[in-house]
């Protein structure tokens, strides 16, 4: 088997794969801000990243997996002044939901998941400690990063001082010692969210948010940093800066990795552009597991562009493999070894959409010769990437939120009655409720003296 690669964003380049310790991998993504229902595009560093857990949890012996929860934000200040609910109450609701939606997407609970609320002590002595080694200051109850005293600012997202200043067109606060300083507290006004510090009352910046955390659970140097595209530049490169200095230059982590944007119509599917689709919603339309492998189609860096049209695809594609598996003979006990091409397409960076094509070909190879090792395959395949999770009976028998139709319970006892018209030898009976299931897009099965159904 080959060697895990991954493209590092601070080379620009694929590099093997090697642990700062091989008995525990450790790995930070930035999690959620708590404020409202995630989108689609939310769901795809979940979904890249639980399969990279996933991918490393089969080849270590442990993995570390923490992903954060913002719950102290402008956004989510704003929401509470907006409907009138304590933020506790939308961070809570907000954080359940979120929960909820990437569990119907398969994603495993990362092993932690700390708040930014709960680890205020940590930031502020974060932020102490950057005052006193003369890389922050206090000014006018805020306290600022000071950009400048860093020499090496900006190797991840490769912006210089000099772009950056020409580029902070907004006017600068008059607190700044330099225009590209960032805030690393800021003060609270009574009637808004804060914590007793010594600069006063006030909140973290969001940044030092992830620099405090990861601290507090990974330790100063760790494996791998994962997130979005968009958080490159700042608050990844500001997380560096705010734990570089504090760490005494030591890295923040060895390996960085970004996804690349979910797009509709090619632009990046976000709350500001109202173009999104959120995760609750496309439940409704299409099960979880079509959700998830419409995420995986494209190669994690890659733009992957969204339609409905993609997501029907997804899952009719799925579909067919539960069928394969349905028409498959009962399982093999021992464990099934994933097939080559399969995993390494895996460890080369990721790369999804060959380990799908490979499924594609396990699920002829599985239509030709139905037997239980060819069906554990696919099935071991299936759980490496989050996928063919469910009964193929159940599978089968999904329907759209909102749709007409019978019910379960109405099918089966549609069924009980044909079987008494049968045992009553009333065929024309029991080919009058054949017909009728089917013209509602019910299809019965009989074998073996059982009889299944599906939805077609
Ligand atoms: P946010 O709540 O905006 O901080 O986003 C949470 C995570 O989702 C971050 O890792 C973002 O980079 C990521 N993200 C937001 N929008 C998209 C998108 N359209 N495509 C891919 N990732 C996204
Ligand atoms: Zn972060």
């Amino acid at each position: 088997m080959n060697d895990l690669h991954i493209h590092n964003t601070l080379s620009r380049q694929k590099e093997k794969f090697e642990p700062l310790d091989p008995a525990n991998i450790r790995m930070y993504v930035c999690g959620p801000t708590v404020y409202d229902f995630a989108h689609l595009g939310n769901a795809r560093p979940v979904v890249v990243f639980d399969t990279l857990n996933r991918l490393l949890r089969r080849h270590y012996p442990k993995v570390t997996y923490v992903r954060n929860i913002t719950d102290v934000d402008d956004k989510i200040m704003a929401k509470a002044k907006e409907t009138g609910e304590p933020i506790d109450t939308i961070t809570a609701r907000t954080t359940q939901a979120f929960h909820d939606d990437m569990g119907a997407l398969n994603a495993l609970p990362p092993d932690i998941e700390p708040r930014a609320t709960q680890h205020i002590p940590q930031m502020i002595a974060m932020i102490e400690t950057l005052i006193k080694k003369k890389h922050a200051y206090a000014a006018d109850g805020h306290v600022l990063f000071n950009v400048p005293s860093m020499k090496n600012y900006g190797e991840l997202s490769r912006i210089t001082h000099d772009n950056l200043v020409a580029g902070s067109r907004v006017e600068v606060a008059p607190y700044k010692k330099d225009p590209t300083d960032f805030v690393l507290w800021k003060p609270s006004s009574p009637e808004q969210v804060g914590w007793d510090s010594p600069w006063g009352r006030g909140r973290p910046g969001w940044h030092i948010e992830c620099s405090a955390m990861s601290e507090a659970h990974l330790g100063t140097t760790f494996d791998i940093h994962g997130g979005g595209l968009d958080l490159i530049f700042p608050h990844h490169e500001n997380e560096i800066a705010q734990s570089r200095c504090s760490h005494n230059g030591a890295p923040l982590a060895k390996y960085w990795m970004h996804n690349g944007f979910l797009t509709i119509n090619s632009d990046k599917m976000s709350k500001s552009l109202k173009n999104f689709f959120t995760v609750r919603e496309l439940l409704a339309v299409a099960p979880g597991e079509a959700l998830r492998l419409a995420l995986l189609s494209g190669h994690y860096r890659q733009p992957l562009d969204f339609s409905l049209e993609a997501l029907q695809t997804a899952k009719a594609t799925l579909d067919k493999w539960y069928g394969a598996l349905r028409n498959a003979s009962a399982m093999q006990t021992e464990p099934a070894t994933l097939p080559r091409a399969f995993e390494e397409a895996l460890l080369d960076d990721l790369n999804t959409p060959l380990a799908i094509a490979a499924m594609h070909e396990m699920v002829n190879e599985l239509n030709r010769d139905p037997s239980p090792a060819l069906k554990a395959q696919l099935l071991a395949a299936g759980g490496a990437l989050g996928l063919l999770r469910e009964e193929p009976e159940l599978w089968s028998r999904w329907k759209p939120a909102g749709q007409s139709g019978p019910t379960d319970a109405e099918i089966q006892a549609q069924i009980e009655a044909r079987l008494a018209a049968r045992k009553a030898k009333n065929y024309a009976e029991s080919d009058r409720i054949r017909d009728a299931l089917a013209a509602q897009g019910i299809i019965l099965e009989d074998s073996a003296g059982n009889t299944t159904w599906r939805r077609n």
